[in-house]
């Protein structure tokens, strides 16, 4: 998986060296700076960080001719620094049980893959998992779920194309809290075309949720695409306005990912990021670890 992470991305600080080749070592004067800086906000990483990186390089505590590895190094230091503050991975720690998680993002980015992986990954750790399929706007959605469901092993509350899904959340926690599951894992409609309906549709679920235990949802994870750039952080915006959210996975990573974005959504949002996804297959589902990933970017 390390290598397929790895090729999807173009470091950031590949693209820095390419762009500051023609310099020929020139010195770091403030045309130089204001370079690398745009280089860096142009790479996704967030103007805080950015500016940063650029008031490191500035001090003079590295050759004055920038070599490639001493770019490098700060950079990855930086971005490290403001992921180390969002790194979390999901905690199982409700009580009552189930703990319930809501998975929330555009259709399309990830998120019934990423349902599975998580039911996957909670499996593997011991907890007992239910997944509901409260994307009730798209058959396909529900078929491909269960088919996860199946070739995982866990069972799942579903209803019919086109019913009303908090209704199927309210039968999944009951069902869950009978049987003594200790996760349960909803899909949710990503209609983010229309707003308002999916703005109800949430409040309704979040009512009915809060009726049978008033700490759930216990997390609302927003599945965001990194291939998308910039537009994962206005997903991000919406979503917060609309669902509330209390973390992020970021998939397709080992895609033509652009993963500055990582670092921009961290810096903007300090919101905790758990996991990333890696591939389409179940266990492609990593933790996030900042060291890890910042060597990665940079
Ligand atoms: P949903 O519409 O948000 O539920 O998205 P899906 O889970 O159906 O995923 C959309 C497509 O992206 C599918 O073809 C998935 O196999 C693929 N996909 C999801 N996560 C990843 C990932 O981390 N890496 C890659 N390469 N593909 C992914």
């Amino acid at each position: 998986w390390h290598e397929k992470l790895l090729g999807g991305f173009r470091r950031t600080s590949d693209r820095l060296v390419g762009n500051l080749a023609g310099l020929g070592g020139a010195r770091l004067d403030e045309g130089t700076l204001d370079e690398i800086e745009e280089a860096l906000i142009a790479s996704d990483l967030g103007p805080e960080t950015a500016g940063r990186v650029r008031h490191r390089l500035s001090e003079g505590t590295f050759e004055r001719d920038m070599e490639e590895l001493g770019i490098r190094l700060v950079v990855a230091e930086e971005v490290e620094s403001v992921l180390a503050q969002v790194a979390r991975p999901i905690e199982i720690d409700a009580f009552p049980r189930p703990q319930v998680i809501l998975v929330i993002g555009v259709n399309g980015s990830g998120k019934t893959t990423t349902i599975a992986k998580l039911a996957h990954l909670f499996l593997e750790q011991d907890y007992a998992v239910m997944l509901a399929a409260g994307d009730t706007f798209r058959a396909a959605a529900i078929g491909q779920l269960k088919t996860w469901a199946e070739r995982i092993g866990v069972p799942i509350v579903t209803g019919p194309e086109g019913g009303d899904a908090a209704g199927i959340v309210w039968d999944a926690v009951k069902q869950a809290t009978a049987i003594g599951t200790d996760v349960l894992i909803v899909d949710t409609a990503g209609r983010l075309q229309n707003k308002r309906e999916l703005m109800d549709e949430l409040a309704k679920i979040r009512r009915v949720l809060g009726r049978l235990n008033p700490a759930a949802p216990h997390d609302v994870l927003l599945v965001l695409d990194a291939t998308t750039g910039q537009n994962a952080l206005s997903q991000i915006e919406v979503f917060k306005e609309v669902a509330g959210v209390t973390g992020l996975v970021m998939t397709k990573l080992d895609g033509t990912a652009r993963g500055g974005v990582l670092v921009a959504a961290a810096e903007r949002y300090a919101l905790p990021i758990h996991a990333i996804g890696v591939g389409e297959q179940m266990g492609d589902l990593r933790p996030f670890d900042a060291r890890e990933v910042s060597r990665i970017i940079a």
